[in-house]
């Protein structure tokens, strides 16, 4: 089964085509599509598209770009979602310390009762990553969760092999469309296959063949078959073994 396991199908770039797009995503064959929350306002916009369209689930989180903005109870609007049961996961959650005069200290605050929250509901969580895999591995560390998955994942081996031994799966998709982009091919290459999912992040990170402009869920079978190539594997193991994988963090949800 072909899995986006990661695009915000709710942003405004797909507002005038989604359904169009959607549908041309089927046609290629992708069968699930995964829509983080990335703030309290967009929680009602991804709860509607899982509602409307049987292959569209979501979770609910805060993003840490959205953390400087977030109100002082959105925490316990979040929780007071979660409860409802409808979300797979929480996320979109985690750390971004690649940007300037971001606080730190109030991203880390969010980002530690968001995994709380996880562990109490007993849910995965899509974690976002940037510049700050060892101090998101070190809060994964004291909080026991039931896995989730780094989404776009850009770290080195050792931090892959960390997340992945604490039951992290590690999303693939644009950055490793470049020829250029060594290191995250060769991870692609080289982890355990049991370790991996695809995913599109669209409308960001267009592929290779897609610059300047928006990145399309129907990009996915393509990067299906560039993981297949780099791995030397059949591309239909492929599809299967990453559906598997997905399927297995979101506990028979998709
Ligand atoms: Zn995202």
């Amino acid at each position: 089964m072909l899995v986006d396991t990661h695009i915000h199908l709710d942003a405004s770039e797909f507002d005038a085509d989604r359904d169009a797009l959607l549908a041309a995503a089927r046609a290629a064959g992708v069968a699930r599509f995964v829509v983080p929350g990335v703030e309290v306002a967009n929680f009602d916009r991804v709860a509607a598209l899982a509602a409307t369209h049987q292959d569209v689930l979501h979770g609910y989180g805060i993003h840490p770009l959205y953390v400087d903005a977030a109100g002082p109870d959105d925490l316990g609007i979040l929780e007071d979602r979660l409860s409802n049961g409808d979300a797979i996961a929480v996320g979109e959650i985690g750390l971004d310390f690649f940007a300037d005069g971001r606080d730190r200290d109030r991203q880390e605050q969010f980002y530690v009762a968001q995994l709380k929250l996880a562990r109490r509901f007993g849910l995965p969580v899509i974690l976002h990553v940037r510049r700050a895999v060892d101090a998101i591995l070190k809060q994964l560390r004291r909080i026991e969760l039931p896995g989730g998955i780094a989404h776009s994942f850009n770290g080195s081996r050792q931090q892959a092999d960390a997340l992945i031994g604490m039951g992290f799966r590690l999303g693939f998709g644009g950055a490793m469309t470049f020829d250029g982009s060594r290191r995250i091919r060769e991870l692609a290459a080289t982890l355990p296959l049991d370790a991996l999912v695809l995913e599109t992040d669209a409308p960001d990170i267009p592929p290779a063949w897609g610059q300047g402009r928006r990145n399309e869920p129907s990009n996915l079978p393509r990067y299906a078959a560039i993981l297949a190539e780099l791995r030397g594997m059949d591309v239909a193991e492929l599809i299967d073994a990453t559906g598997r994988n997905a399927a297995a963090v979101f506990g028979g949800k998709l």
